[in-house]
Order: C-alpha cells, then structure tokens, then sequence
C-alpha cells in the first residue's frame, strides 16, 4: 500500500497508519481534506454493527443488557473520535517562526502518552520527551505543537518502537533546518499488565535520536538525558 504524505511513516490503512477512509478523502482534495460528521458517523454505525456481532459470538446478549444495549456504538464511538483519533483527523498545518539566533536545545519533557498496542487494543500511558536544535538562522515551532504532534501519532494501533520512529520524522520534518531531533517514550503496556505475564508496573523506554544527537564530540545526547531525568 502506498504511503499518503512525507509526514506519515506508516502504510495506509495499517492500524498506526491512517484510515483508508481518510486517505480517499485525500487523494482526492489533498492532504488537509477531512472527514465530515456524516463521513465519521457512517463508519460508526457500520464499526458498531459488527462490534454487536463480536459480543454476539462471545455470547452477550447485549441488546438485553442496558448496561450494554449502547456499548458497540460506545466502542466505535471512542475508536473514531478518541482512541484512534490519529487516524481519522490530519495534523493541522504548524507554523513555525525564526529562532532568532538561538542554538541551544529545544527540550519539552513528560508530554502525557494515550495509546493503543496494535497486537493486542489494550492501554498504552506513558510519557514522552522530546528535543530539537534548530540551525541558528531556523526555525522553531510552537511548544504545544510538540503536543500535538504526539497526540497524532499515539491515537492509533501502535507499537512503542514504531510509534517514536513516527514522533522523530514528525518533529524532524516540522521543525525544518533542525540540526538534530530526540525522542524518548517511556510507557507502560496494559497487554503485559493486564493480561498474558500479567506483570504490572513493568516499563519501556525506547529512544529514536538523530543529527547532532549521534556526533562523537558533543553533549547533546547526555544533556537530552539530563533533561529527561529532571
Ligand atoms: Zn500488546
């Protein structure tokens, strides 16, 4: 499957990639077309027609449950506009501005993490640091976009490793004449805390750096860490 835009690393219609409803609307009208109310709310009937039929076969008599006669248009509901929101929705054009000379780091840590593993839909929460140099005469971007950008990314199926490989070519491509990026995710997996090992409290880190981060003769990578750290 082709791949829709330079921002997005993964197939689509792959579960951390964007929806092949999404991608029709923008091969059509262009990569900030949109899905309409009536557009989402069709693939919400049709997802929570089949989310009946999943509780069917697991022997629920939803419809004769009031605690669950609503539920698989809940379920469906909270994949579109919620947990899979990142699908659904384009990033919003970020405007960046000049850095005025600036060279240091650009560094906003513990950015909240809601995610969904693509293998088994259970909870991934955590959080994420991340970092830029931008070029003396480049760009920045508003610190919020950082936010943004991570929201985008994690309102999907994911997998932790490729889920910080997409948040570093987001950065990367935002933040133009960057001289480096960082990345660092920190997050618990409820599919190892809930269910299988069933082990709770177990963490993972997984970092993604690239241009002046990985030169021998600076500090970048250690200041990164430092950061993270406080
Ligand atoms: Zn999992």
């Amino acid at each position: 499957m082709k791949k829709q835009h330079s921002l997005e690393l993964a197939p689509v219609g792959y579960a951390n990639g964007i929806s092949t409803q999404l991608a029709a609307k923008q091969a059509q009208h262009g990569n900030q077309a949109r899905l309409t109310t009536a557009e989402k709310e069709a693939i919400i009937a049709e997802a929570a027609q089949h989310f009946g039929h999943f509780l069917n076969a697991l022997g629920c008599n939803w419809q004769q449950d009031p605690n669950s006669a609503d539920t698989p248009r809940r379920v469906a509901k909270a994949y579109v506009h919620d947990l899979w929101q990142g699908r659904y929705e384009p990033l919003n054009n970020i405007t960046s501005f000049p850095c005025d000379g600036y060279n240091g780091q650009v560094f906003e840590g513990n950015i909240p993490l809601t995610s969904m593993c693509s293998h088994h839909h259970q909870t991934i929460l955590g959080r994420v640091h991340i970092a830029y140099i931008p070029r003396q005469d480049g760009q920045v971007v508003g610190l919020s976009k950082l936010n943004r950008i991570v929201e985008q990314c994690s309102r999907r199926g994911t997998i932790q490793e490729q889920m910080t490989l997409a948040i570093h070519h987001m950065v990367d491509q935002i933040c133009t004449g960057n001289i480096g990026v960082a990345v660092m995710v920190a997050a618990e997996h409820h599919c190892v805390s809930c269910r299988g090992v069933k082990h709770a409290g177990a963490a993972m880190k997984t970092t993604q750096f690239s241009g002046d981060y990985l030169a021998q003769n600076t500090d970048y990578r250690s200041e990164f860490y430092e950061f993270c750290r406080s």
